[in-house]
């Protein structure tokens, strides 16, 4: 297998057709270095070669088409610089207008009026008459069906690809020839019974088809495969790194559930908890008692009551003799977390502390102290607390807050600060798909809050445009009338951050003239105040003495106020699905109605008008983020680019659930029955492993 592999890994450089030049360009423009990578590089789409349409059936609906026709008229027009190729297409059943923009002398000296075509491309529309864009054009006396007459592949190249003649045809070519060259090189990956158990077509088949396609079915059957082993090998990663994670680190037993846990239970706890909260805690319970160290991700939406769950783990690791940090992304958040605390628990309950970066230094000094000692029972603090400082006699439980703030370097390097590892809580408010976190954080086992807290009743989401802004000021006054607080929220964008701040200082002057001091105060935190004007604001705001918060998105995390039962969301068109929800879920959070207004102006885009159309209808974070992640591909989904697990080349984790639940099922019986994957029939699956391997991922990218 070795030699194949050697084949695999060649320069493109070396490839007939292609020399030096081209492959350093393949190299900068389309990451492509060897042989492998351009087997790899997949079509994006095919030209149905199928059927042949006539003019009077095109529609802008229709993908890329092929019909034949009699070329009558070419004139080219336009000034230099925005100069045009117009030709028009006659096939006795109406007139098609064909466009060019580039290299428009060069094809005006190709074309021939008189003559019949085949023409292939996109048909749009233009003030109601079909036309068609840069089409493909070859004469009917000339066409020649290609070896695969019902799909040709199309690929994205690049306009200096495009000048060095590798424009998708010549990709095509390139291609074509590579797998004539190397098809008996093609090895298997997956075992036998896999193929046989899902019906997967094999490797070869499957690259074959996917850039050649024999017809739908092949093509179809030759995706799935190729989705699925990406999925397949992903999952194999993660799921070996728990493994061996289980393996090769102890956890601390927690064997009792002590007089700390129970009295906070039975006396202090001030509501009954939800029946997610009790399972979840159950979980935990169940983690703690393995000898395995807990990596668990708790995920809730925001309000659903992660903090309980935290403060209780703790009491859970101080009753067994452990201490526990608790992490949070930023000062005020430590800061709530806290006071919270301090709040349910008293100051004599157990011995915790705050660490942020404006502690000083005597209280370090003390903090540090009584850390190495044991006094200390839990420290709550920000970044802070990664510091080599930090060092507890005795971790046994580490909370992260928000966790998608934090990197999985940082995630790993907590528990490395004793010989076994203290247990692991991830919590996060950003619901991510179910897909994304089999994925993003398959190595860690997941509980979900899907239940908020009685009594919270639905936050009313209303979307209003600009000429109904007085109704939202009104709403806004008969709120602060009740005592209630409102924020307004400014979106602050990077390319347009001089025009945001001028639309937040113009906004906050005009909030001012509505509501005057000395009746009304407003607070204002943005990003380009110091971390210490921006705690003195929300401060005032926290304690009530400010009635309207205005903001950019600053306040998206985790900021609690149950007094606050308005949030006024202004150019809500510009923000994404998730931090619509996160910044809704500030309000919502007491037993009040609570009212989430998104102001909007009137030119939307269709994708905006979804998006806010997504929030009026529902509430369901999951919903959301299934849907934010069907609109932007999960790419973008806050904290996956830098993951690299996610070079997905075919399989779409919005869409392939199926698949992925598949992939991953058989990854778990496999390992259960064969963890170092010995067996003759997994043996195969060991070359995947090997640094330079066939199977396309590169591992040494991934964390
Ligand atoms: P999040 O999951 O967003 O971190 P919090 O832990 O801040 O949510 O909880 C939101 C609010 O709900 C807090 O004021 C908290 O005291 C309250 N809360 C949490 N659990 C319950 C419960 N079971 N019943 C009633 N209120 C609860
Ligand atoms: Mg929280």
């Amino acid at each position: 297998m070795a030699q194949e592999n050697d084949f695999w890994q060649t320069p493109l450089a070396y490839l007939k057709g292609i020399g030096p030049t081209r492959a350093e360009l393949l190299k900068k423009d389309l990451g492509l270095v060897t042989y492998q990578d351009l087997l790899h590089y997949y079509p994006f789409r095919y030209i149905d070669r199928t059927k042949w349409y006539t003019i009077s059936e095109l529609h802008p609906e229709l993908p890329y088409i092929q019909l034949v026709g009699t070329l009558t008229h070419i004139e080219s027009t336009g000034k230099p610089g925005s100069k045009r190729l117009l030709a028009a297409l006659e096939d006795g059943t109406g007139t098609l207008e064909l466009i060019w923009f580039q290299a428009i002398r060069y094809i005006e000296k190709t074309l021939i009026i008189g003559e019949k075509y085949v023409v292939f491309g996109k048909p749009s529309q233009f003030q109601g008459r079909n036309n068609m864009v840069h089409p493909e054009m070859e004469l009917l006396s000339q066409f020649k069906t290609t070896q695969n007459p019902s799909f040709q592949p199309v690929y994205h190249s690049s306009e200096k690809l495009k000048r060095n003649g590798l424009d998708s045809g010549g990709i095509l070519k390139a291609i074509h020839y590579l797998i004539q060259l190397g098809r008996t090189k093609i090895q298997e990956t997956l075992p036998a019974f896999i193929l046989y158990k899902y019906r997967l077509s094999s490797r070869k088949e499957a690259l074959e088809n996917v850039h050649f396609p024999i017809d739908a079915l092949h093509l179809q059957n030759a995706r799935s495969r190729i989705k699925f082993e990406e999925l397949f090998f992903i999952q194999l990663r993660v799921l070996r790194i728990r493994d061996n994670r289980k393996k090769t680190i102890k956890g601390y037993i927690f064997s009792k559930v002590g007089n700390l846990f129970l009295d906070f239970y039975h006396n202090r706890l001030p509501f009954e908890l939800t029946g997610a909260q009790k399972k979840v805690l159950k979980e935990i319970r169940q983690d703690t008692l393995r000898g395995q160290q807990m990596n668990r991700l708790l995920q809730g939406d925001v309000g659903s009551g992660k903090t309980i769950v935290a403060l209780l783990s703790i009491l859970l690791a101080i009753d067994n003799g452990y201490q526990a940090l608790l992490m949070a992304p930023t000062e005020i958040l430590a800061q709530q977390h806290f006071d919270s605390f301090r709040q349910l628990l008293g100051d004599d309950f157990i011995q915790f502390s705050l660490l942020t970066g404006s502690t000083p230094k005597s209280k370090r000094k003390v903090i540090f102290e009584c850390l190495e000692n044991g006094n200390l029972h839990l420290l709550i603090g920000t970044h802070a607390l990664l510091e080599d400082t930090v060092q507890p006699k005795n971790l046994g439980m580490v909370i992260i807050d928000e966790q998608h703030r934090f990197g999985v370097e940082q995630r790993s390097r907590l528990w490395v600060k004793n010989e076994s590892a203290p247990h692991v809580l991830v919590m996060t408010a950003t619901p991510i798909p179910r897909t994304l976190a089999m994925t993003l954080y398959g190595d860690l086992d997941v509980s979900i809050l899907d239940e908020l807290p009685k009594g919270r009743k639905p936050i009313h989401t209303q979307w209003f445009q600009e000429n109904q802004r007085l109704r939202v000021l009104g709403i806004m006054k008969e709120e602060i009338q009740k005592g209630r607080q409102v924020y307004v929220v400014y979106p602050l964008i990077e390319e347009s951050a001089k025009l945001d701040y001028l639309n937040l200082f113009t906004g906050f002057e005009l909030l001012e003239r509505s509501f005057p001091k000395p009746e009304y105060q407003i607070s204002i935190v943005h990003g380009r105040m110091s971390a210490k004007d921006k705690d003195f604001e929300m401060g005032r705001f926290i304690r009530k003495e400010t009635q309207i918060m205005v903001a950019t998105t600053v306040i998206e995390v985790g900021v609690n106020v149950p007094n606050a039962t308005v949030m006024v969301i202004e150019s809500s068109e510009r923000f994404g699905l998730s931090t619509l929800h996160q910044l809704r879920g500030r309000v919502g959070r007491g037993a009040d109605q609570s009212f989430c207004i998104l102001m909007s102006g009137f030119k939307l885009s269709k994708l905006g008008k979804t998006r806010l159309e997504t929030m009026v209808r529902t509430q369901d974070g999951f919903e959301i983020a299934e849907m934010d992640m069907n609109l932007r591909g999960p790419g973008d989904i806050e904290g996956t680019q830098q993951s690299g697990v996610l070079d997905l080349k075919m399989a779409d984790l919005g869409k392939d659930y199926t698949l992925l639940t598949e992939a991953r099922a058989t990854v778990m019986e496999i390992l259960d029955q064969d963890p170092q994957l010995e067996l003759p029939e997994h043996q195969i699956l060991q070359e995947y492993f090997r640094p330079k391997n066939a199977g396309g991922i590169s591992w040494d990218k991934i964390s």
